[in-house]
């Protein structure tokens, strides 16, 4: 098992998955994971950087704390642009106009732009 992999399943356990599902999604096999489990029984929680591995000490003010430093999670954004699309950006239909837009960060928006908002207000 490589140390990502161990990462891996240390993160997925946080997350509360079951080790049938980590095996799943990392491609072992859940006898091998259950067994690393095993062996390695959680402690206190503490997570492990989700790009280098490294403990990261538990933040009060944060409680999803995923990466150790900004470099870490910098590097790890520009290493999985699709991750920062699916978080991101949301394509929506304007009420008003029905025009597509994209929404950045939040999929409640209604309108593409403030004036089909304004317009969208007017009576009649
Ligand atoms: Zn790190
Ligand atoms: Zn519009």
């Amino acid at each position: 098992m490589t140390p990502q992999e161990q990462i891996a399943i240390h993160n997925m356990r946080l997350e509360g998955h079951s080790p049938s599902s980590i095996a799943a999604a990392l491609g072992l096999s859940a006898g091998t994971v259950r067994s690393y489990i095993h062996r390695h029984p959680m402690g206190p929680v503490v997570r492990a950087c989700k790009q280098c591995g490294r403990t990261i000490l538990p933040d009060p003010r944060r409680r999803e704390k995923l990466f150790c430093c900004d470099a870490c999670r910098m590097a790890w954004w520009n290493s999985h642009p699709e991750a920062v699309h699916r978080r991101a950006y949301y394509t929506l239909t304007c009420q008003h106009c029905g025009k597509e837009f994209q929404s950045y960060g939040n999929k409640d928006r209604k309108y593409c732009c403030r004036a089909c908002y304004v317009a969208s207000r007017q009576p009649g």
